[in-house]
């Protein structure tokens, strides 16, 4: 152990070396035990990697101590960044059978990635339709598929022009090179599987446009996109019964569904402006004329049930009978009485005709 160090977040602890991988380029750090104490967080300062410990028994400096890496969370990792190395692949190899370009460049190019959730992104330049996500998926599939061995070298950066690289190295001086057999290699710090067939299945979940003109494509890998589809095909398996209908045909039934509950709707709708117009009769016979013979306003709150839509009118005809029907929700009619503000009503409907 080299150093030591406390500030508010916890206990930090330096090793001379470390097989913990820190946060950094969209993946997350690893985690697991240090000298019998939980590892909760690991960060880099320049080329130092410090691990924030848990709850425990802090090692003196000089002390040899060994360290457990959580390995379900760390292959998890490994999955989603790989995938993206072989997803950035595909996409520049479809874009570029495609005739699209950037900066004279062909293909779809990776700016920026993400790979904190098993949701992972990569944002494009361009903007792939439908179809080229789709041959996007079945490309690094099929890559992937190839059982490519991953290997990762160092070169001197002057040699770097004998390497097809992705993408331009952002480094300098001795160089992390990655190769996925022919496939695809870039300059790259992060960890990685050992053969691409270890990223299987890779599923694109969809796109959308983001600032600058880019195209976030969100994708899962490995475990967490066969855990993906184990949860999406529960819920059709459960949803399918319920409508009578093979998985296939779940969509057009939902549609018709929806377009019966809108008809059973306006149905409804129709037969409560119907009643209501019933409900306005009745109240304008009750009420008559005043004595002068001018028109009454009819006041009358309803329950909701009986108000159905606001777009419920009263009947023009009413007027020439001598009155002016109007309803009022039962929470404006408590503010009429009390004429101190209210809460707004819940609902109000009602029209107020010109006399005759
Ligand atoms: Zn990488």
């Amino acid at each position: 152990m080299a150093e030591v160090e406390t500030d508010a977040r916890g206990t930090w602890l330096r090793l001379d070396r470390s097989a913990f991988y820190p946060t950094a380029g969209g993946q997350p750090n690893d985690e697991g035990e240090l000298a019998g104490a939980r590892v909760r967080a690991v960060e880099s300062r320049g080329s130092e990697v410090w691990h924030m410990l848990g709850e425990g028994h802090v090692p003196a400096v000089g002390d040899t101590v060994i360290g457990l890496i959580d390995w379900e969370r760390r292959h998890t990792h490994m999955q989603r960044h790989s995938a993206e190395h072989l997803l950035a692949q595909a996409f520049v190899r479809v874009g570029a059978a495609r005739g699209v370009t950037d900066g004279g460049i062909p293909g779809f190019h990776t700016r920026s990635v993400s790979m904190r959730s098993a949701d992972c992104t990569i944002d494009l330049t361009g903007s792939p339709d439908d179809e080229a996500l789709a041959e996007a998926e079945l490309e690094v599939n099929r890559a992937a598929r190839r059982s490519m061995p991953v290997l990762t070298f160092e070169v001197d950066d002057a040699r770097l022009g004998d390497y097809r690289l992705r993408r331009p190295a952002q480094v300098s001086g001795l160089v992390r090179l990655v190769a996925m057999g022919d496939y695809d290699i870039v300059a790259c710090g992060g960890t990685h599987v050992s053969n691409t067939a270890e990223v299987l299945p890779v599923k694109v979940l969809g796109a959308e446009s983001v600032r600058g003109g880019l195209t976030r494509v969100t994708f899962r890998a490995g475990n967490e996109a066969l855990h993906d589809y184990a949860a999406k095909h529960a819920v059709l398996r459960e949803v399918s019964p319920l409508l009578s209908a093979p998985i296939v045909e779940v969509p057009a039934r939902v549609r018709a569904l929806m377009d019966r509950v809108s008809e059973v709707e306006s149905t409804l709708i129709a037969a409560f402006k119907h009643d209501a117009e019933r409900l306005a009769e009745r109240l304008l016979d009750e009420a008559g004329t005043s004595p002068q013979g001018r028109p009454r306003l009819v006041v009358s709150a309803l329950a909701e049930e009986q108000a159905g839509s606001s777009s419920h009118s009263s009947n023009d005809s009413s007027v020439s009978r001598g009155a002016w029907p109007y309803w009022v929700s039962e929470p404006e009619r408590e503010r009429a009485s009390r004429s101190s503000p209210a809460p707004a009503p819940k609902w109000t409907f009602g029209q107020r005709c010109r006399p005759p």
